[in-house]
């Protein structure tokens, strides 16, 4: 006899009602959240209730009120962001490990599946064979882990401290483009460098790091005392998707011993497209990589991964100090029980003590379509990005920002009636979004305002991308011929 006020079984028939509300959502035949904010706002604004509604209940307000109202990211229009609607088996791989391994430890499938499927990347993304991973909520974390991984060896190799215990008292310098992403900045806060440590290196006409200045940069502080804590090249930036120089950076990095970071946050999955596959020549030389499954895998958000060569370095660095485990400390061959032992040390490898077990929903999200169904996906967003290029340069209202190198393509209208291009393709997005049918976002690319889709949803097709071409072109005559006739 159990008390507990709380619903904790009665899947099956719980799982099918959801279902049902979630299909249905999945049609997008639903206004904007904000067209109905009102009705929604005024049935979910309760007080705190003194006595629950039982579980009946709370699933009829969720089909009624919150999953009608949810967001257009899983729109199939929706390239606005580069994390998007994760696919089904995303979602049901993430249920599965809630319910049935909440956390990743102790020896079970889940945990094993864990350290599976980094593998899998590292194999499939063609990461030095040695790497190892570690999971995390996103590339945020990712890229703290990759940096605290590259501050612990730098103030080991170069001044004998540890910094994961003393501290650092030291000036320090990471290395990047103006197009990186700005979670190495905040990283570079929270690890105690500063922002200010992070120094731009120019970068040529597309936005790749510009290797003579980063070299010139390494010169002049070679004589100063600041600590070069990492270089940080991006594979796949999130404006324009362009890739750096990977193997000349890398080289430049071996030659001052200096850890090299990618971010592939974005890109890295960029590397199953035989078309650009050699822009990723020089990613054996990196020191630490992350990829975001929740983006190009199609993974529900919350799952990052970082890898590094030696994961002993993520310990020192992110250890706690010792405890005493009462369970999983068994270490002799006597293993009989899950709780015997609690697997790869995880969490001493991170910022995450609980953590979900997240390796099992990149396991699915492999193991439905294998790296084949994957390169298909990158492939088609590739060549839709080139497709609207393409498309661009064909129409005298369009133009071209930046050629797509990923799945994103930099375009704009463009007409010699409109003085200020910038304001007048800011006004084609608003209406664009308004619309609700093809969502983009805007990037502003060396002072020029782009209309800028990123392809990378699963459901995402052909026509979609041909769409928002013919919309973007329809709403600048309409705008510009709106404004003739005034
Ligand atoms: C998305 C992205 C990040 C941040 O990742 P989150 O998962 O949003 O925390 C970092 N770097 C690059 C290049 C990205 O595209």
């Amino acid at each position: 006899m159990n008390d507990d006020k709380a619903e904790c079984g009665k899947l099956s028939t719980l799982l099918q009602q959801l279902g049902q509300d979630l299909d249905q959502y999945l049609q997008f035949d639903y206004p904007d959240a904000m067209q109905n904010a009102s009705r929604w706002h005024q049935a979910l604004e309760q007080p705190l209730p003194e006595e629950g509604i039982g579980i009946q209940n709370v699933m009829a307000e969720m089909g009624r009120h919150l999953i009608p109202n949810g967001s257009p990211i899983p729109h199939p229009g929706c390239t606005a962001f580069i994390t998007t609607g994760t696919t089904s088996i995303g979602a049901l791989a993430n249920l599965a490990s809630a319910v049935a391994a909440p956390q990743r430890m102790s020896l079970t499938a889940f945990n094993f599946l864990e350290e599976l499927s980094l593998q899998w990347m590292v194999e499939m993304f063609e990461l030095p064979p040695e790497m190892k991973g570690l999971y995390s909520s996103g590339g945020s974390i990712a890229n703290i882990v990759a940096l605290g991984a590259a501050r612990q060896q730098t103030f080991e190799q170069r001044l004998g401290i540890d910094p994961g215990k003393e501290g650092i008292q030291h000036p320090c310098r990471i290395y990047a483009t103006e197009a990186s992403h700005h979670t190495i900045h905040r990283a570079a806060a929270v690890l105690g460098l500063g922002r200010n440590a992070v120094i731009t290196i120019a970068s040529d006409t597309i936005g790749r790091m510009s290797t003579e200045a980063l070299q010139r940069q390494l010169e002049v502080d070679a004589s100063t005392p600041f600590v070069p804590v990492a270089i940080v090249a991006n594979a796949g930036t999130t404006s324009t998707g362009t890739i750096d120089p990977l193997r000349k950076i890398g080289e430049i990095a071996h030659h001052y011993s200096i850890w090299f970071h990618i971010d592939g946050a974005y890109g890295l999955p960029g590397i199953l497209d035989p078309q650009i596959h050699h822009l990723y020549d020089g990613l054996s030389l990196a020191d630490s990589v992350i990829v975001d499954p929740h983006k190009w895998l199609g993974a529900p958000v919350g799952i990052g991964a970082t890898f590094v060569r030696d994961r002993n370095i993520l310990q020192r660095a992110f250890t706690q100090e010792a405890t005493d485990y009462l369970e999983g400390s068994m270490t002799n061959n006597d293993i009989q029980h899950s709780m015997d032992n609690l697997g790869v040390p995880y969490s001493d490898f991170g910022l995450e003590l609980s953590a979900p077990s997240r390796g099992a929903v990149v396991w699915a999200l492999i193991r439905e379509i294998g790296k084949t169904g994957l390169r298909e996906r990158v492939c088609r967003h590739n060549a839709m990005a080139r497709h609207i290029a393409k498309r661009a340069h064909a129409h005298p209202n369009l133009e071209v920002v930046q050629e797509p190198t990923l799945s994103i393509c930099c375009f704009r209208y463009i007409t010699n009636e409109w003085a200020n291009l910038n304001e007048l393709n800011q006004r084609i997005h608003r209406q664009l979004v308004h619309n609700n049918r093809n969502i983009p976002s805007t990037a502003l690319v060396r002072g020029i305002l782009a209309i800028r889709p990123c392809f990378i949803g699963a459901r995402t097709t052909w026509q979609h991308a041909n769409d928002l071409v013919d919309e973007v072109i329809d709403i600048g005559q309409n705008i510009t011929n709106r404004k003739n006739h005034k």
